[in-house]
């Protein structure tokens, strides 16, 4: 999967992201009504949201409620969950990974650990369906 993004969109996240520190910043991408490919997301605006987690510096948490007039379908579906990593690298935390939104196809998170050069990165988070296990080595003693 690609993801197409605008400028101004880019541009709006570090804006954002800036403007919340040091608290983490959240919100919605929506996708671009104009054209569909398989395989390409046009992301087209991103909607900031309250963060309402109690330690807002180092979570972010997102009222359901907040989310819900994006989830409805139309020319502009809901693409992308965004939040922003204060003092962390773009990578999801374990709590990141729990998240309830894992039905939204992209996770974004920028972080502002170097102030001068802000970092995107954009996942797919994929919760496994199954109980997995695998074979461990093991070894007989005498
Ligand atoms: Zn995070």
């Amino acid at each position: 999967m690609l993801i197409q993004l605008k400028e101004d969109l880019y541009d709006h996240l570090v804006a954002y992201s800036r403007e919340t520190f040091p608290e983490e910043a959240c919100g919605v991408i929506l996708g671009c009504p104009t054209e569909h490919e398989a395989d390409v997301l046009y992301a087209a605006t991103f909607f900031p949201l309250p963060n309402v987690a109690e330690q807002p510096t180092r979570e972010f948490t997102i009222d359901p409620m907040d989310i819900l007039p994006y989830l409805k379908p139309g020319p502009t579906p809901l693409i992308g969950l965004f939040h922003s990593h204060p003092s962390a690298p773009p990578i999801p935390s374990c709590q990141d990974l729990q998240t309830l939104w894992h039905t939204i196809p992209t996770h974004w998170i920028l972080s502002l650990q170097h102030q001068t050069a802000p970092e995107l990165q954009i996942y797919q988070i994929k919760k496994a369906a199954s109980t997995e296990y695998r074979k461990l080595p093991f070894a007989l003693g005498q």
